[in-house]
């Protein structure tokens, strides 16, 4: 072992070693368990990001921790050139669990992206009878998908996007819950999908008005275009319910699923769809060394198991309701709006005194509560959601007191 290295030290390797493709806060975390960390100085947080919603079940989850370690002992990549003892069996269980008839495994949110768009370009080509290399999919405005150059492709961010040229053609972009919009770009018969997040989380936690996605649904319908849900990070119980779609009972045609399908303990990511979309991709047209290997096979169904047992999306729906009542609640004119659904919450910072969405942050990473602002003025909130009621109340506590610090 070499000898112990204290935060600055831990920071400076990383500035020195790494690449400068993050901004992090400054807090070295070496322990997690349930809702709490740990930095390495021995200092205790609430962490209030859950990795972007990937440790939905909070960390180190023992039950995943635990089927994560016996698989790793056991066999842990076969790639698919083979079968393995592990697939099979969490493909039955998380079709079953989300009610699809097949899954595609894979590893990354983006990856998970990318399958979809690949899925859907082909589902056009083989059923719809759009023209070869003529079929679109409609995406939204301040999208966030993830960071291959086709994912970029689809961003209106300029940090996300600027400088990584040129961009992969045949997406339509139109502003986010705008059904109007909608109903006028599906009017050309090229039309393959629409990808969606529920809520763009990333983007600043947008919640759509109600009847957005069920009636964008059914205008998809109308038109045999795919409904594609990217619920990478709305997804697993995070907005109050097993997905975001269920608000508004929506079956996507092709449902994206990653992070919080580990419990942040692994990456593994998934696309759900029915036969007659998902049998169009043939054995080579798609796929990845380690999608569907079985360590990530028995992680995710722990990791479901967890979020049923513990009924995660009931206290996510319960626990965000409390969250939201008591931020509003907080007397300070730096707090501009507050919006959310279940734990997937923000608060838009009026910047006071110079100080802003990040200072406050830095406050209250000092009294004991880890979050990150998003696009400037936003902070997200997004705990485990296996916190307690008493727990929660302790770090609104914690950020009523870090707000205030600025009056
Ligand atoms: N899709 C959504 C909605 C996301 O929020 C994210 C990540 O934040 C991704 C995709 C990308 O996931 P990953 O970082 O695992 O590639």
């Amino acid at each position: 072992m070499s000898e112990k290295l204290n935060s600055q030290e831990l920071i400076a390797l990383e500035e020195k070693y790494g690449a400068h493709n993050y901004h992090p806060l400054p807090v070295v975390l070496s322990r997690g368990e349930g809702p709490m960390v740990w930095d390495v100085e021995g200092k205790q947080y609430f962490d209030f990001l859950s990795a972007y919603s990937a440790v939905n079940q909070g960390h180190c989850h023992p039950k995943i921790v635990d089927a994560m370690v016996e698989q790793a002992r056991t066999l842990t990549l076969t790639s698919r050139a083979f079968f393995n003892d592990s697939l099979g069996v969490y493909e039955k269980y998380i079709t079953e669990f989300f009610g699809f008839d097949k899954v595609l495994p894979m590893n990354t949110g983006a990856e998970g992206d990318e399958t979809a768009l690949k899925l859907c370009r082909k589902w056009a080509y083989d059923k719809k009878g759009v023209p070869e290399n003529e079929a679109k999919i409609i995406v939204c405005e301040n999208n966030f998908h993830g960071r291959t150059i086709t994912v970029v492709s689809m961003s209106t961010d300029p940090e996300a996007r600027d400088g990584f040229g040129p961009y992969t053609p045949g997406f339509i972009t139109i502003p986010y819950n705008d059904l109007d919009a909608l109903a006028k770009a599906l009017e050309d018969p090229n039309i393959a999908g629409f990808l969606v997040e529920p809520i763009q989380g990333e983007a600043g936690v947008y919640v759509p008005d109600e009847g957005y996605l069920s009636k964008a649904y059914a205008m998809c319908k109308a038109k045999n275009v795919l409904f594609i849900a990217d619920e990478v990070q709305t997804g697993i119980a995070r907005t109050g319910k097993l997905l975001a779609c269920d608000h508004e009972n929506v079956k996507p045609d092709i449902l994206i699923l990653g992070k919080a399908l580990s419990g942040g303990a692994y990456p593994v990511s998934a696309v759900l769809a029915d036969d007659d979309i998902m049998m169009v991709i043939k054995p080579g047209q798609h796929g990845s060394t380690f999608g569907g290997n079985p360590v990530a096979a028995r992680v995710g169904i722990a990791a479901l198991k967890v979020v049923k047992e513990e009924k995660l999306a009931e206290r996510a729906e319960k626990l965000g309701k409390i969250f939201r009542e008591e931020m509003r609640k907080i007397d300070s004119d730096m707090i501009k709006l507050v919006r959310g659904k279940g734990l997937l919450n923000a608060i838009i910072i009026e910047p006071k005194n110079g100080k802003e969405a990040w200072d406050v942050c830095v406050e209250m990473a000092k009294n004991g509560v880890l979050a990150k602002p998003t696009h400037g003025d936003i902070i997200r909130f997004a705990p485990p959601l296996v916190i307690s009621e008493e727990q929660l109340m302790d770090a609104i506590d914690r950020i009523k007191k870090s707000i205030l610090a600025f009056e």
